[in-house]
Order: C-alpha cells, then structure tokens, then sequence
C-alpha cells in the first residue's frame, strides 16, 4: 500500500499514532510522482531534497510533541498560483518561468504552522485562465481516469494528483469554479469559501473580487479539515474576513433530515448532458431518502451569469496583469530597444493567447466609451444575481446541481472554441460572483467511466450547511477512491 492513498486525517493519524513516520509519508508521494506523473504532468515544480528535509524536521517537532494537528506531516500539493518562498512559482506561465518568492502565500504559511508538508506546484491553466489545464506553458495535465482527457481547469493539476494518488489533498483556487469543475472532472471532493474566508495573501490576482483559495481531497471530511486551518482574517489580505465560527468538522455530525434542498429547474435545461443530469438528480434522491426535503424551484438570470462574470474577471484581470512587464520579475525579452520595446516584446513573448485574449477583452469593457455598456452593466448584473440567491436561500439551505454540463471532454477538444469553453462555466461562476459557498463532490460516472461531481451551493458563511449535506451523501454512497 502507498501512504498516499489515504486520505489526509487517516495519513495525520497514523503519523500521530506514530505508525508510520512523515519522512515515510514525503517519500512515498515523491515516488508516486516519480512513477505517474510523467504521463500526467500534475506538477510543475517538485524539489525532493527540500520535502524530504522539510518531513524530517516535522517528523521531529512531531515526536517532541510540538505538532499534534490532525494534518501534521501530511504531504499537500500548491496550486502554481500560490507564492512558496523559495519555491519557483509560475502561474504555469512563460512570463513566471523564473519566479521564485521571497514570501509565502498566508495559506501556505497557516498550512505549515499545522505541520503540514508542502509536496510541490501543481500544473493550471496559465494564471488560472481556462477549464482544461491545456492553456498552460508546461504542456497539458491529463485525466488520472482516461489520459485522453483533460482533467479540467484551472486546479487541473491540484485535482489530477488527488485522484491519482499523488498526494492525499491539495489547494487550488476558485475564481469562476477551477476549485469545484476540476473535482468534478477528477472525481474528488472541493471546496471553495465564501469570498473573504482564505487570505488572498501571496495569491497572485486573476480577479481579485472573485478569486478564493480552497481544499481540494478526496473527501468531505479532508476539506473540513483543510478549511479549519485555512480560515483566517488576515491584516494583509483588506478583503478577508473574521468568521465566527471555522470549525467545520463540527458540521459533519448532523445529518440531513429536514434540511430544504432546491434544485434550480433552470440548471436542467438544453445543454446539460443527459447522463449527468440523470446522476445528479439520483444524487438529490439520496439525499431525499435521509429526510431532507427536495424541490425544484426557478433561481432566474442563469443565461446572465457567463455575460456578467467574463466581462468582470477580465476586467480585473487585465488590470492586475500589468504588473507583469519585464522590470520587477520574471521573464524579459533578450532584444529590445528601448523600454516601450521592452514591454511589449516581453508581454507579447511572455504571454499565451488565452491571456492575451482576457487583457484585450478586459481593456475594451474598461475603455472609457464602454466601460457604462459592458463593465458597470456586467456589475448591475451582478448585484441581480446576488439578488436571486437571496431570495433562493430564505427558502433552502442548499441548492444543488451539476458542477459543469458534461463530464471530461478530450485533450484539444475545447481550444478550438474558447466561446464554447467560457459556456462549460454556467454552473460554477455565479457563486463567484455572488460570493457563496461551493462544494463539489463525485456522484457517479458516465457511461466511458469518466467522473460526475455534484455541486451543493450555499449561502455565504453556511459553509456548514454545504459540508452536512455534503457528508451525509458521501456516507450514503461512493468515496472517491484513487484510481489504480
Ligand atoms: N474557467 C473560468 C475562467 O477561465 C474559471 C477559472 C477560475 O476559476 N480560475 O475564467
């Protein structure tokens, strides 16, 4: 048996217990990537030499009694996208190739604080922009359960080493569902926070308005554990918040009966896939049989919701991505004359089409003889969305439905059409823009054995309520098992 295909609190237990030790744990997830992750390709960045002296002196503080935490020892993977001190963080970007921080990310440090092992950088959409992990500058991530697949974006690498048995659970972020559509295409279980949960410290910025950090394991209770950890208010981040209450675990001991689950009729319309649909409403059933109560109901605005959250996240994109430009970091082109030249040959060589495609689009719904026609509209929009939950949740707890329409389409299918990749998004962007709550966890499989996940949406701050219901569905049915 490999260490990693535990989930973590097993792993941390028996790291307690002192069963087996977390130098053994480090090495056997590196010889895990060493034997998968050539065809994979869920890593960018691993240092071995440094996991291993970085197990060591946890295995140490273990035994003097210093780290007692349920995930102390435990080898977790970091999203690209988060800062590692002294650890190359890219973005899976040419214009990061080289970017090694001088800090730490305010989740990666927490992580550590909890003893937690940091495995290495997983492979994303260059800066999280994409649902398929194929927009990267270190070539595509595959699907652990078909290779020909992608295993969704942008936390493709996060997800993949889950299920793959890499590593036992991994951060990824969420800015329009790459926390919970990669789950769903992995068949893992991931969360995203409310907005303002995680500190967005050392995250670096696709849309900052919408961007959260989040667990990505294999199941419910890992993320609970995960999240217990993570949650913070944090001076350095001004949007992250003081939540009363972060011990999620606790959730996991109430079950289900009288809870009010809605189903938004809307989510079921053309478009959805007939066999997830088909799974994710047996995923409803299961929840019916333990007493909660489930109807359909109609949320509106679901066609306004891709609109509304492209024009916003490149807007915000194009602005935060100026700062890439060749003087403070990362890559810069070899010839060039002059400092304008400068900029743009850097940007142009340093960025791929799919980023390019987001600061134009985000620079034109900026420019002043647009900004009232796209940007303000997009955020009117938002507002009304937001609206429309508010009414959904003064009647349920929890709203679920699919994570995306379809399960894993095929390496090279999506590119073709970005349009068409932008609309695989209906389902997980307007929790972004709302600021909820996410969950997405494994309901089954299609008919070729590719993975369904099954979103449970909630109201800001109940991430409770989401983790109850998610846990009690996950007791009553599969857990998603690595694959072999
Ligand atoms: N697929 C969406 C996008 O490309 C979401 C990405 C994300 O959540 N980081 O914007």
């Amino acid at each position: 048996m490999n260490l990693t295909d535990l989930t973590a609190a097993e792993l941390g237990k028996k790291i307690q217990e002192r069963e087996v030790t977390a130098v053994e744990a480090a090495r056997d997830a590196l010889a895990r990537i060493r034997e998968r992750d050539r065809d994979l390709n869920c890593f960018i960045t691993v240092d071995e030499e440094a996991v291993i002296r970085r197990a060591e002196q946890v295995q140490k503080e273990i035994e003097r009694g210093e780290l007692t935490g349920p995930l102390a020892g435990v080898p977790v993977a970091v999203k690209d996208n988060i800062c590692t001190k002294g650890l190359r963080t890219t973005c899976a970007s040419k214009i990061l190739y080289n970017f090694v921080p001088p800090y730490s990310a305010e989740a990666v440090e927490r992580l550590e604080q909890a003893g937690a092992v940091i495995l290495g950088k997983t492979n994303m959409d260059e800066f999280a922009m994409g649902s398929t992990t194929e927009t990267s500058a270190f070539g595509p991530a595959r699907n652990p359960w078909n290779r020909d697949h992608v295993p969704g974006g942008s936390s493709g690498g996060s997800c993949g080493a889950v299920a793959a048995g890499e590593c036992a659970c991994a951060l990824g972020s969420d800015t329009g569902g790459s926390i919970r559509q990669p789950s769903s295409f992995c068949g893992v279980t991931g969360l995203k926070p409310t907005y303002g949960t995680v500190s967005r410290y050392g995250l670096i910025a696709y849309g900052s308005s919408l961007d959260q950090i989040g667990p990505i394991a294999r199941d419910v209770t890992d993320c609970a554990l995960l999240l217990e950890i993570l949650a913070s208010q944090d001076p350095k981040d001004s949007t992250s918040l003081r939540r009363e209450e972060t011990r999620f675990a606790q959730a996991l001991k109430t079950d289900v009966k009288g809870m009010k689950i809605g189903i938004p009729r809307d989510y079921f319309g053309e478009g959805l896939n007939g066999e997830v649909g088909k799974a994710i409403l047996n995923g409803a059933e299961v929840l019916r049989d333990q007493g909660a109560l489930v109807e359909e109901f109609d949320l509106s605005l679901v066609d306004y919701a891709i609109p509304a959250y492209y024009v916003i996240a490149s807007a915000e994109a194009s602005s935060n991505l100026a700062r890439f430009d060749g003087v403070k970091y990362g890559f810069r082109a070899e010839a060039y004359e002059g400092l304008h030249q400068m900029y743009k040959k850097t940007r142009s060589q340093g960025f791929g089409s799919e980023v390019k495609r987001r600061i134009m689009l985000g620079s034109f719904v900026l420019s002043s003889g647009y900004y009232d026609a796209y940007y303000l509209k997009a955020l009117r929009t938002k507002a009304l969305i937001r609206q429309a939950f508010d009414r959904a949740f003064s009647k349920y707890d929890v709203i679920l439905g699919p994570a995306a329409p379809a399960t894993a389409p095929r390496l090279g299918e999506s590119l073709k059409d970005p349009l068409q990749m932008y609309l695989g998004d209906i389902y997980t962007v307007s929790a972004n823009l709302a600021g909820l709550p996410g969950i997405c966890l494994p309901c089954g499989r299609d008919g070729k054995g590719l993975p369904i996940g099954l979103q449970l949406l909630g109201d800001c701050f109940r991430e409770d309520r989401i983790l109850q219901a998610a846990y009690a569905f996950e007791q009553a049915g599969e857990r998603s098992g690595a694959y072999v």
